[in-house]
């Protein structure tokens, strides 16, 4: 196994790590401790990558559990994650991995360092109960907090030294809230408004590089209340079989597919 993570640092002690899949992960770096968020498609070497930046104790936490987060979990001895996803995580980072190789192989990315077979029964690690509050990282804090709608057990990030935000799947330029396990429109908005509530400048997701600035949230959040959301969607056919995938744009360059089934009643009619 390789290690062809790149890496930018965003702001002091904030790395963004990029996979060959082209998947983000965030690797904070304080004075005593360092944390990595997410684990990405799990094809590259993470711990050779977290032994470039940094030569401090590594802890690990998933967002969530799909795939794209957690199927690198099997390269640590355990990580932090919701109780509330650790279904989740087995049936995606662990029962998805012939899909994941497959959407590698589609993507034409070099495997050449992998066997196909050693990849597929990797399985999804062993994953520790996480829980809302802070991890003292030494002059940063990583405070995590539930903030259930992409999936129940979807946490996100703040970092107040930083004044920043690492959104997991719950904030991106395209925003998914149709998977079968998505909570409704009502729980996405609550967690929705429990992250603006915190004092963030910037935010760093899943699925685009850089940081994004406190307004952009704001923005789709507008975008997404009863009235613009009802105005401005139409159907996404396709996206999953089975559902009623809407789509929208609650903002300039964002996108918001959601499941119209699990909106709330009085928005179905
Ligand atoms: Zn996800």
């Amino acid at each position: 196994m390789d290690c062809r993570v790149t890496q930018k640092e965003l702001l002091p002690g904030v790395f963004q790590w990029t996979d060959r899949m082209g998947m983000h992960m965030t690797l904070l770096v304080g004075e005593k401790r360092a944390l990595l968020i997410d684990t990405g498609y799990g094809f590259d070497d993470l711990r050779q990558a977290a032994a470039r930046a940094t030569a401090l104790p590594l802890a690990v936490l998933c967002t969530h559990g799909h795939h794209d987060h957690a199927c690198g979990n099997f390269q640590f001895g355990s990580v932090l994650l919701f109780p509330a996803d650790f279904a989740v995580c087995e049936t995606y980072a662990g029962g998805w991995r012939e899909r994941v190789w497959g959407q590698a192989v589609d993507k034409k990315i070099d495997l050449s360092d992998w066997n196909k077979e050693d990849f597929i029964h990797a399985g999804c690690g062993r994953c520790a109960p996480l829980a809302e509050g802070d991890i003292a990282l030494g002059g940063l804090t990583a405070r995590v907090l539930s903030a259930p709608g992409h999936t129940p057990g979807s946490a996100v990030v703040y970092v107040p030294e930083r004044k920043l935000l690492v959104t997991g799947d719950d904030w991106n330029l395209t925003t998914w809230l149709f998977f079968p396990e998505a909570e409704g429109m009502a729980v996405f908005r609550a967690s929705f408004d429990r992250m603006l509530s915190l004092d963030f400048d910037f935010a760093l997701c899943s699925h685009a590089e850089g940081l994004y600035p406190r307004q952009a949230l704001l923005d789709f959040r507008a975008g997404i209340a009863q009235d613009p959301l009802r105005a401005g969607s139409v159907p996404a056919p396709g996206m999953w079989e089975g559902k009623r995938v809407m789509q929208c744009h609650p903002a300039l360059g964002q996108t918001f597919c959601y499941d119209f089934d699990k909106l709330p009643p009085e928005e179905r009619t």
